[in-house]
């Protein structure tokens, strides 16, 4: 599997995943297609960043293309349009963007503006959420969908809304819901549009299982859905019920799973229908996937379906149950969140420095050395491709018995480091082999001599769903791609914790342990990009040794194959960090100055070294939480 390709970048499997959006380019550099002028020439993604960084913007950062944002959201809407158009469904499509997904305001207003042409909406699943949505113009015709669990205040900025114009939906979760509902507009006396969230038996696969099914947490059963309908009758607001709601989890990899839930979802329409709910819209909630491994299958974090497939498929299956029921066709609504903006967003990091896990050479055993010392030399001489497996299992019995000899005081110190540089060796030597000889290891073998490659970002901040639910982005380095990669590595990350590592990557022939990589060049930066970060990855991080957002720059790709620098955020200063978990800086600063007058009375310290101590703090203090 090491086996070196005719072309080295196709280890990568960039042609599967990168979507003409991702390519290599001839110097071996990772480029950037602009799918708004498919026949403009890639632009160089490290010549971006050494632009960037003479304008001193630094990695790590989350570069945001917009041109990338676009094209998500044209693509979505043209294909809900095509479809429409081919099957001839009476009825519109009205797509919203859940906010929880990006609640950047720099993706949010991008949003809102490329969406404007198709009467994009937006989706609320908090209060917070509402009020970001209710800061945009948003075309005349958009929704907005608020779900989530509701309070009154909720409620009431929900309803009034609808004074200025927004076309605001208050989705019902619950039966308690309802009463409260009622309650606030009767006594606001303004007329809300309601929705009403059902509960789908169907259930799906993959990572949301759980979120979908008769166990979800949110939506109503059918009695739930009958007691709703006649409290809204009794209250005289019946005919405000016009959308009906449903979301069976996210990344949804079957498309089956989708046609079962979107026929099951109609039942529930046309019933409410018959039941004389003077219901318009359908929204089917979010789901829609994002192959990013390129496998286009139903796996894990994989799809079986294109976006095209997936619009055709539900404008096909409602307008089939509504024709059979002689229900009007609704106006679709879709919540997709990951598809629209997990590809506009990637993460770009240096790495510091590599821990190798093997040496090219090693000193021979020393008169004195412990015998073991002289066997575990003793298999450089044997070692050879038909007794690989044996001379791992001597190393590894030689190098364990060795460092029990060194915890007893048996060996010392100098004795115990010739060990481990022979024990480096050899594993060189097995590496060697497995690369050239066709030999089969495992997966797990290759990882355990894997080289660690440190790099300058904190996956607790950036990457939070590889850490918590094992999601796969893909990685790859941005430049040498012309090379064979030399060496295979796991890549950890900054902070002081083993959990904050990488070691399942995808490449060409799947899923690996250990990323192809080459030896660190001296003379310039070795840079490595994680895709398709733009969904859910933002907010959820955490502060994890108070390392903090990370740079953020905005760029639009040009016709011409430049680029135009949109906006730059500057990442958290370590002062941002330390107000967030309650210190005050200025504080710290005081402190800090206390203890060194202290020392310059006691005379520990000359005053001279005050400026010095003190400008370092501040330095500290001012700065970026990453490697600089
Ligand atoms: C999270 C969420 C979405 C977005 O789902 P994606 O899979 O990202 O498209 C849509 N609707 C609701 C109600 C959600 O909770």
């Amino acid at each position: 599997m090491n086996i070196p390709h005719a072309v080295p970048h196709e280890i990568y499997g960039i042609d599967k995943w990168g979507k003409d959006l991702i390519v290599v380019m001839e110097n071996g550099e990772i480029g950037l297609k602009n799918p708004l002028n498919p026949d403009a020439p890639a632009i160089s993604l490290p010549e971006i960043l050494r632009d960037l960084e003479d304008r001193g913007v630094h990695v790590p950062m989350i570069l945001r293309v917009s041109s990338y944002l676009e094209h998500e959201i044209r693509h979505i809407n043209e294909c809900f349009a095509e479809a429409i158009e081919r099957v001839a469904y009476k009825g519109d499509y009205r797509g919203v963007f859940p906010i929880k997904v990006n609640q950047q305001a720099q993706v949010v207003d991008r949003i809102v503006e490329f969406g404007k042409p198709y009467n994009y909406g937006l989706e609320a699943g908090s209060k917070p959420e509402l009020v970001i949505a209710l800061a945009h113009r948003l075309a005349k015709e958009a929704l907005i969908v608020c779900n989530g669990i509701k309070d009154e205040e909720f409620i009431s900025l929900a309803t009034l809304s609808r004074k200025i114009g927004f076309n605001t939906v208050i989705v019902l979760e619950s039966p308690k819901e309802v009463d409260t509902v009622i309650e606030v507009v009767q006594k606001l006396g303004v007329e809300p549009i309601l929705g009403v969230r059902v509960k789908l038996t169907n259930q799906i696969t993959g990572k949301w299982e759980e979120s979908s099914g008769d166990r979800s947490t949110f939506g109503m059963n059918t009695d739930q859905l009958v007691s709703t309908v006649d409290k809204l009758r009794d209250a005289g607001l019946l005919h405000c019920l016009k959308l009906q709601h449903s979301h069976l989890g996210s990344q949804v990899p079957d498309v089956n799973d989708v046609r079962r839930a979107v026929s099951e979802a109609c039942r529930y329409y046309t019933e409410l229908c018959a039941e004389g709910v003077p219901l318009t819209h359908l929204d089917l909630g979010g789901g829609l996937g994002v192959d990013y491994t390129g496998e286009k299958s139903a796996t894990e974090s994989s799809i079986n379906y294109t976006i095209r497939e997936y619009c055709t498929n539900v404008v096909e299956t409602v307008q089939y149950a509504m024709d059979a029921a002689e229900v009007d066709h609704p106006t679709l609504v879709t919540e997709s969140g990951r598809a629209v903006v997990a590809t506009s967003s990637m993460l770009i990091f240096n790495v510091l420095e590599a821990t190798l896990y093997d040496a090219p050479t090693a000193p021979a055993a020393q008169e004195g050395d412990h015998h073991l010392i002289s066997d575990l030399w003793a298999i450089t001489g044997y070692i050879s491709a038909e007794r690989l497996q044996e001379c791992w299992n001597d190393a590894n019995f030689y190098r364990n018995e060795l460092r029990a000899l060194f915890h007893r005081g048996y060996i010392d110190l100098r004795q115990m480091a010739r060990a481990e540089r022979i024990y480096l060796h050899l594993m060189a030597r097995i590496k060697h082999h497995t690369a050239f000889d066709a030999i089969s290891v495992t997966e797990d073998q290759m990882s355990r001599l894997a080289d660690i490659y440190h790099c300058n970002f904190s996956l607790f901040q950036s990457l939070p769903d590889v850490w918590a639910i094992d999601q796969l982005h893909p990685m790859v380095p941005l430049q040498m791609l012309n090379q064979t990669p030399d060496r295979r590595a796991v890549l950890s990350d900054i902070t002081c914790d083993s959990d904050g590592k990488v070691d399942r990557f995808i490449l060409n022939d799947g899923i690996s342990r250990s990323l192809p990589v080459h030896s660190l060049p001296d003379d310039q930066p070795y840079y490595m990009g994680v895709f398709y970060v733009g969904a859910y990855q933002e907010t959820l991080g955490d502060l994890h040794n108070l390392f903090g957002d990370t740079n953020v720059v905005t760029i639009d790709l040009r016709a011409d194959g430049g680029f135009d620098l949109l906006h730059e955020q500057e990442g958290d200063t370590i002062s941002e960090v330390l107000s967030y978990v309650e210190f005050d800086p200025q504080d710290c600063v005081a402190a800090f100055r206390k203890m060194v007058d202290e020392a310059i009375s006691t005379g520990a310290l000359k005053s001279k070294d005050r400026k010095l101590l003190m400008g370092a703090y501040r330095d500290s203090i001012n700065g970026y939480t990453y490697y600089e």
